[in-house]
């Protein structure tokens, strides 16, 4: 089964992530645990050019460029880590995925959906998650939860203003509503615990029997 956890910065969905990991590895199954971008080595290095690594936390490539470049480092990433993984029958949870550039690159950016999803099936075959869990918080709860994390800005790409995030969440939210099959919304404005029993309860369902 396939998983992957979506929302704006600060949301807390990489904790959930890891909660989720851990409670199904405790449960006895074969996990991996991956991101986007990156997961592999080829994608990490597609990462470090998109998010400031060089000390530079704003965006220095232009749109187009930016959504080729995660189409790209995803392309790997199903090609060598995702894909492998669920032919022999293991989970794999992964922090962010398709959605993410169909709500930046797309919602916050403004280039088209269907272009991106085109990248998606030119790069990835249009490989999708069985379950997207979207952590949605308050945008207060967000920028405290981002004040609390200084990393120097080499794990977000910059130069983006409130209108651009506000975008973002409300493309989330409307693909929600588009796949509510595919789609669990969870509030992650509480505790991580309590989020993650939400999480757990959206997850049920794959579980089997
Ligand atoms: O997952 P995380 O929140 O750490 O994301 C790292 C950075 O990459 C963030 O700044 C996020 O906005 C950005 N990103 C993006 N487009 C994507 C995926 C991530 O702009 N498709």
């Amino acid at each position: 089964k396939f998983i992957a956890f979506e929302g704006g910065e600060g949301g807390g969905k990489s904790t959930q992530a890891r909660l989720l990991v851990a409670a199904l590895r405790a449960g006895g199954h074969d996990v991996v645990a991956t991101r986007e971008p990156g997961g592999t080595p080829g994608a990490e290095t597609i990462r470090a050019l998109l998010l400031g690594a060089a000390g530079d936390s704003d965006q220095p490539w232009g749109l187009r460029a930016e959504a080729l470049l995660f189409a790209a480092a995803r392309a790997d990433h199903v090609e060598k880590l995702i894909r492998p993984a669920l032919a022999r029958g293991a989970w794999v949870v992964c922090d962010r995925y398709i959605d993410s550039s169909r709500a930046y690159q797309g919602g916050g950016g403004g280039l088209d959906d269907g272009d991106i999803l085109t990248l998606h099936r030119i790069g990835s075959d249009g490989l999708l998650p069985d379950l997207t869990v979207l952590i949605e918080v308050s945008p207060e709860v967000a920028a405290a939860r981002l004040a609390a994390r200084d990393t120097g800005g080499t794990d977000r790409i910059g130069g983006r203003d409130t209108a651009y995030h506000a975008r973002v969440g409300a493309a989330f939210a409307a693909m929600a509503e588009a796949e509510p099959e595919r789609f669990a919304r969870i509030n992650g404005d509480g505790s991580p615990e309590a989020t993650h029993r939400a999480v757990m309860a959206a997850v049920a369902g794959l579980l089997g029997p």
